[in-house]
């Protein structure tokens, strides 16, 4: 039995402890903090759950653009964060259990390499263990930035794992950084019924996403009372005998009640033993992959928001498991990340997959390019919504669809047909021709394919 070791236990370290405990190996998992990793005990799960409540809160507050007037809707929020954090805190132990039931050993401790093929385990016990491995995956996840002009107290100045801390909800929220996790918090927030504030350095939100679907967000925001604040840098957070202070580069101090500093993760990768045992990492402390995930050094496999390579668990979890199919000798398909959806939880949500707007101006990628407003949509008339589109990226030459942006409610289950596309290579004729419900807002992205079809004819 080949013996495998793997250094935490979040979506990088639990699926391929699953897929090496698969192939026969006999795997040990090594985890700090709790099996789920940051994924389920403080980031994904928590984070979707509370914007699940702010969705909740929003439908229950009625649709005035359909007729639907409510009043009274109140958020008990000590309530709602003990329930995130029970949630968590289940599904981590529902992993555990899996995990065991599979033959895997899972250790509470913090690992650090020896070598190549050997561990020091530091057990949460107080005693300590040396393992021996045959192949060993490095899957320690990241945490949140911090900065000394913004020293976190966990009361006033949070970062993103301490909000489901609050007993009450925060008057006037500041959120200093607009990047995904700074604007899911922000529109979360404000449903909840916070003011909020969210200090963005870029001249819109969301920097990294398609610029048309960052514009519908930062539009939205505005409309519903947030105040935007955009190339505003802030350089000092400090507490206040009531709240917080944030002073930006301009000179213009912004208060509130809390503030949440949303700027961006760090490796965990110090203190691993990685440079005494050879294993490579970039500038900015990630570890360095090739695309079956092995690292500089035979035997030795990393995963996950360590390697920085797009810092999602779907694609963490793949990272993992190709690792392993590499190590232990299956079938394996190196990682293609052209083909990876990714969501941002705003409402509307944005989601994507494929090649992007950024890189067709730039010359990078070759595309012709519809978009369709969703406010032409049968169907999002009926409920309201007038915001958002549907995108599609197609080569000129063959219509083979190449990419999609979708910004909608639900846009994260919506993408999913444009994926398929990406994937399987699909033409817009083909997609065009499939029969969509009618109404629907799936069929916008029917016909937003067909538009392209007519515009390659005419071409
Ligand atoms: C607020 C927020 C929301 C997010 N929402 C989404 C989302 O909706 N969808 C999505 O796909 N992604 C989302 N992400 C990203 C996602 O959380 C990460 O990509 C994912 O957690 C990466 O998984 P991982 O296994 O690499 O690391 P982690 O989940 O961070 O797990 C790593 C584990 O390693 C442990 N560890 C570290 N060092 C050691 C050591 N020396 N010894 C033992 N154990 C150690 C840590 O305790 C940790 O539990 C979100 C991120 C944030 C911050």
């Amino acid at each position: 039995m080949t013996k495998v070791v793997i250094i935490g236990g979040g979506p990088g370290g639990y699926e391929a402890a699953l897929v090496a405990a698969q192939l026969g190996a006999d795997v040990t998992l090594i985890e700090r903090d709790g099996v789920g990793g940051a994924a389920v005990l403080t980031d994904v799960v928590p984070s979707k759950a509370l914007i699940a409540v702010a969705e909740a809160a929003v439908d229950a507050k009625g649709s005035s653009a359909i007729g639907v007037h409510a009043t009274n809707v109140t958020i008990d929020i000590a309530d709602v964060n003990a329930r995130l954090k029970k949630w968590a805190a289940t599904q981590s132990s529902d992993i555990r259990e899996r995990l065991i039931s599979q033959g895997i050993t899972v250790l509470a401790g913090k690992a650090e390499l020896i070598d190549a093929s050997n561990i020091q385990v530091d057990l949460a016990d107080g005693t300590k263990v040396q393992l021996a491995a045959e192949v060993v995956l490095l899957a320690t996840g990241a945490r949140p930035r911090e900065l000394p002009s913004a020293v976190i107290d966990g009361e006033r100045i949070l970062n993103w794992k301490q909000l489901y801390e609050f007993t009450e909800l925060p008057t006037d929220l500041v959120v200093v950084g607009s990047g995904v996790t700074g604007a899911e918090f922000a529109g979360a927030y404000q449903a909840l019924g916070s003011q909020v504030t969210l200090v963005s350095s870029r001249d819109q939100v969301l920097p990294g996403e398609d610029t048309d679907a960052a514009k519908v967000i930062q539009d939205v925001f505005a409309k519903r009372g947030m105040k935007v604040l955009s190339q505003s840098r802030a350089v000092q957070v400090t507490r206040t005998e009531t709240g917080v202070s944030v002073e930006l580069a301009s000179g213009e101090v912004v208060t509130g009640s809390h503030c949440l500093v949303a700027v961006g993760s760090l490796p965990n990768t110090e203190n691993l033993g990685l440079a005494k045992v050879g294993v490579k990492t970039n500038d900015a402390g990630f570890i360095e992959v090739d695309k079956v995930s092995r690292t500089s050094v035979r035997g030795v496999y990393a995963a996950g928001d360590c390697t920085g390579v797009m810092m999602l668990a779907s694609v963490a979890a793949m990272q993992g498991r190709i690792a392993m199919w590499h190590a232990l000798g299956d079938a394996v398909h190196p990682l293609n990340l052209e083909t990876v959806s990714s969501n941002v939880f705003t409402d509307p949500e944005i989601a994507t997959v494929g090649v992007s707007q950024a890189d067709i101006d730039s010359g990078t990628e070759s595309a012709n390019v519809f978009n369709l407003p969703l406010a032409t949509n049968a169907r999002a008339k009926m409920q309201g919504i007038s915001e958002g589109f549907v995108k599609i990226f197609c080569r000129p030459d063959t219509g083979v669809i190449v990419g999609g942006v979708v910004v909608a409610p639900k846009a994260s289950e919506l993408i999913f047909s444009i994926a398929l596309a990406v994937e399987h290579r699909l033409t817009v004729d083909q997609m065009s021709q499939t029969i969509t419900v009618y109404p629907s807002l799936s069929g916008s992205i029917a016909e937003a394919a067909r538009q392209l079809h007519q515009t390659q004819s005419l071409n």
